[in-house]
């Protein structure tokens, strides 16, 4: 059999080298032959130059390199459409996702499992953030039709099955972690304890983080929208009752001046619910906006590849393909 290692590398000069001496090391261990696809997603460090110098000591290396920065969703699915094995596994560059799990990975891949999941535990990291992960996960679970699973990644293998019903799917705003669930097939968890970032340092801020979590409620489901139909509904239901015993109040009992309060109170919060939801629906137009542009999810630059079937090539690639 042949396995392809996806890497996408956004600034990891610092440890590309002991990664690739790693995943040599484990190499002896799986059977058949392998495959690394480095994708670097326009990385201002050394990672480029690094990557060349790989692919030229070893015929196992591959390269694409973006044109500039297009995040690690379309550094994935790059690398994906390229990858040539029989099962194909991701996996970070900094070595937080251990390459020693990849033989057991290939185990339950020949086995007959579809998609083999690595399962981190929560050791070492900053308790806000277990927390919030935990909550969130909580809330997205509710919220949309298939399984988030915590602690889960973009970690895993797949079969050659999985990853062709993985590139079916055509959306410009790419949620790995949702879709690598809703394409489902026999899927087997290995957990593993969570490591701490080797080198180089992690480019995920709070604020990187949130946009994240709201872009896996925002792709996977329209509830969002329902909710507001229902908090809308309850609140005018709510706004009438008050304003009919308002009304009562009035004819019996004549004029009250003083009302300042329920009139700041409801201007207030209906303000707020409204701007919400306008951000909610706002939120769903702007991805009909980017799907309807059609725009590809990135730009190649420069790259060492053997053309794949399943790839069309765009002529927007100013390096060459090298046959090896
Ligand atoms: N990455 C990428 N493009 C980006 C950001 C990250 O290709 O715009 C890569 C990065 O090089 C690494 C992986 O995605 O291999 C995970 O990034 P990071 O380690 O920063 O995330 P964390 O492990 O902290 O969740
Ligand atoms: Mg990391």
């Amino acid at each position: 059999m042949k396995l392809s290692i996806v890497i996408p590398c956004y600034n990891e000069a610092a440890v590309l080298n002991d990664f690739y001496n790693e995943i040599i090391k484990i190499a002896r261990e799986i059977p058949g032959n392998l495959e690394m696809v480095f994708v670097n997603d326009g990385s201002r460090d050394q990672t480029l130059p690094i990557l060349k110098r790989l692919a030229e000591q070893d015929s196992r290396v591959y390269y694409l390199s973006f044109s500039r920065n297009f995040g690690k969703e379309a550094a994935m699915l790059a690398g994906l459409r390229y990858s040539r094995g029989d099962a194909v596994v991701i996996m970070d560059a900094d070595l937080q996702h251990p390459p020693h799990l990849i033989p057991e990975m290939v185990e339950k891949f020949q086995e007959g499992y579809d998609q083999v999941v690595a399962k981190r535990s929560r050791k070492g990291e900053a308790a806000s953030r277990t927390l919030l992960s935990k909550l969130y996960y909580k809330v997205i679970n509710r919220l949309t039709d298939v399984d988030f699973m915590d602690g889960v990644g973009d970690f895993r293998l797949l079969s050659k099955k999985a990853l062709k019903a993985l590139l079916t799917l055509k959306e410009y705003n790419r949620f790995s972690k949702g879709l690598f669930s809703w394409i489902g097939f026999k899927e087997y968890v290995i957990e593993y304890e969570n490591v701490t970032r080797e080198a180089g340092e992690s480019k995920w801020t709070f604020k990187s983080l949130l946009n994240y979590g709201i872009d896996g409620i925002v792709s996977f489901n329209n509830k969002p929208l329902r909710i507001s139909i229902f908090l809308g509904l309850t609140i005018t239901l709510f706004s009438v009752l008050y304003i009919v015993t308002m009304l009562f109040q009035v004819l019996f009992q004549g004029v009250e001046v003083p009302g300042y309060f329920t009139t700041i109170t409801a201007i207030l919060f209906l303000g707020g619910v409204q701007l919400i939801f306008l951000g909610i629906i706002g939120e769903y137009i702007g991805r009909i906006y980017y799907e309807s542009k059609g725009r590809p999810n990135y730009i190649i630059d420069e790259k060492k590849m053997r053309q794949v079937e399943h790839v069309r090539e765009k002529s927007t690639s100013r390096g060459r393909i090298s046959h090896i």
